[in-house]
């Protein structure tokens, strides 16, 4: 993707707007360094936890050395999410040429005269010298825009905010990768649960076993339909977590009574599995 100017000006104006409501830990920010992305890291939102450490990473492999200079990876506390994770970004060049009123990037060289020295201002500064120009009657040549250089950090973060507009994942394994993880750690809080109703029965070697036959099970609900942590139904998960224990103590019962009965060894038994 092939962004032009106007688009990354006007990222550029959203990325360096300082909130009205916040303090600032670094001056870096919201001077030379934009909001890019964010994630509330104590939400449990998987998709806006795998965007942004996918942006991270691509955004600081953009920058290359440039990387630690550039890029903040930042933490404030947030009245409303707790703890919110801001990526910032330095947006213009180290070598780009000041406003000398304000010292935000310079858009424009002015002169009030014909041989005089040009002058860099910003946007917003070069348009009360046109007033001024024009209240007080001054002589002033025609201004000229100045381009400041984006850095390949900006570009890059511009390119991703871009991209999200049309499609809401940054990268598909590494979400499904979360996603699973999260499933995985749910499904066990539910087994585990589910084991408690029989804490003081069951031995932990027990727990353990029936565990396995539960997840093992390929008819069970958690098989067959769930994907994400939210399809875990911790009753369902005691029901048939009950189901797996009475197999495995059937089965055990079964053994003991082959063993004491038929005078089979456990031994003989496993060849008789086999
Ligand atoms: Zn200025």
């Amino acid at each position: 993707m092939e962004l032009d100017r106007e688009t990354l000006e006007k990222a550029a104006q959203g990325a360096l707007e300082r909130p009205s409501d916040a303090m600032f830990w670094d001056d870096r920010l919201f001077t030379t360094h934009g909001a890019v992305f964010h994630w509330a890291e104590l939400s449990d939102d998987l998709l806006e936890e795998s965007n942004y450490l996918t942006a991270l990473a691509e955004i600081q492999g953009a920058a290359g050395d440039d990387a630690d200079e550039h890029v903040i990876d930042g933490t404030s506390r947030h009245f409303a999410h707790g703890s919110l994770r801001t990526i910032y970004v330095q947006v213009y060049d180290d070598d780009v040429i000041r406003c000398r009123k304000c010292a935000s990037a310079a858009a424009w060289a002015v002169s009030r005269k014909k041989h005089g020295r040009r002058r860099f201002l910003c946007g917003a500064c070069k348009n009360d010298w046109d007033w001024d120009s024009k209240h007080y009657g001054l002589p002033a040549l025609e201004p000229i825009a100045y381009r400041p250089r984006f850095t390949a950090a900006f570009i890059e973060a511009t390119e991703l905010a871009l991209s999200l507009q049309d499609y809401p994942i940054l990268d598909e394994s590494d979400y499904s990768e979360r996603e699973w993880e999260a499933f995985e750690k749910a499904l066990k809080e539910a087994v585990e649960h589910a084991q408690s109703e029989y804490g003081l029965v069951d031995t932990c070697a027990e727990d353990n076993a029936i565990a396995e036959l539960y997840y093992q099970n390929e008819d069970g609900e958690h098989r067959q339909n769930w994907r994400s942590p939210d399809d875990v139904d911790w009753e369902v998960v005691a029901t048939e977590y009950r189901e797996a224990r009475d197999v495995y103590f059937l089965e055990l019962a079964t053994e003991v009574y082959r063993w004491n009965v038929l005078g089979y060894s456990p031994d003989q038994l496993a060849l008789f599995a086999a």
